[in-house]
């Protein structure tokens, strides 16, 4: 399918302000990502959630982003003052994101229900990868989070067989998962996740800590 999409040579190329056209232009810049947003359900809880953050939602097709781009529009004109640090930008995020993401400028990735790729030779092409972690930790800043959610079980076992032998990221406490309102958001109200809640399967996750370099071993 034709992913053949624009982008900037680096993010200082980028304007965000279109994006954030409410937002001074020194917030413009994304703070919390969600990779392969779908819908936008979790784009725009955490724009409320997170009142703070510039929240970005990121998905590869035009139509479902083009939806999210019109919610988000819908929203800023029925709840004045709210959603404007909330958007959507079409991207293939496994081939652009540090092409838009200044290094250490995020707080927080979401990756929820990514596409499985079941077949073995298929396996490239999931979001979680060696290659792939070491560009979300180069675009986290130390001790920022990435959260990992899917209802297939072998997905979920790879994203920990994957995570956990990068020296970049460290599992986040069960504690610290539980008293985190994002964890919670992202179990609730995504749009997969509502799928998966009516078919009645299980959510398996994650959160992982991007750890300062004086960590890693
Ligand atoms: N996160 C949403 C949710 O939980 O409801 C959507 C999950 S859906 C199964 C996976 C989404 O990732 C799809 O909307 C798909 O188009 C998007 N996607 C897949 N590969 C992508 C890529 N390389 N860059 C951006 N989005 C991608």
């Amino acid at each position: 399918f034709n992913d053949n999409l624009t982008y900037p040579t680096k993010p200082d190329d980028f304007d965000w302000q279109p994006y954030y056209p409410e937002l001074p232009s020194s917030s413009s810049a994304p703070t919390v990502i969600d990779i392969g947003c779908g819908f936008g359900g979790l784009t725009v809880e955490l724009s409320t959630l997170l009142p703070d953050a510039t929240v970005l939602g990121l998905e590869i097709r035009a139509k479902v982003c083009e939806y999210v781009r019109l919610r988000i529009m819908s929203l800023r004109e029925t709840e004045k003052g709210n959603y404007k640090n909330a958007a959507c930008m079409r991207s293939n995020t496994m081939k652009n994101l540090v092409n838009y993401m200044h290094p250490n400028s995020l707080n927080k990735i979401f990756i929820c229900f990514p596409d499985p790729h079941f077949k073995a030779k298929n396996h490239r092409r999931r979001i979680v990868s060696y290659d792939l972690l070491t560009e979300y930790a180069y675009c986290l800043k130390p001790n920022a989070l990435l959260y990992l959610i899917t209802d297939v079980k072998a997905l979920h076992e790879w994203h920990l067989e994957k995570t956990d032998a990068h020296e970049m990221f460290a599992r986040l406490s069960d504690d610290a998962m539980e008293n985190d309102p994002c964890v919670k958001a992202m179990i609730n109200v995504t749009e997969e996740g509502k799928k998966v809640e009516r078919s009645g399967s299980n959510k398996y996750f994650m959160v992982y800590r991007r750890l300062p370099e004086e960590e890693v071993a």
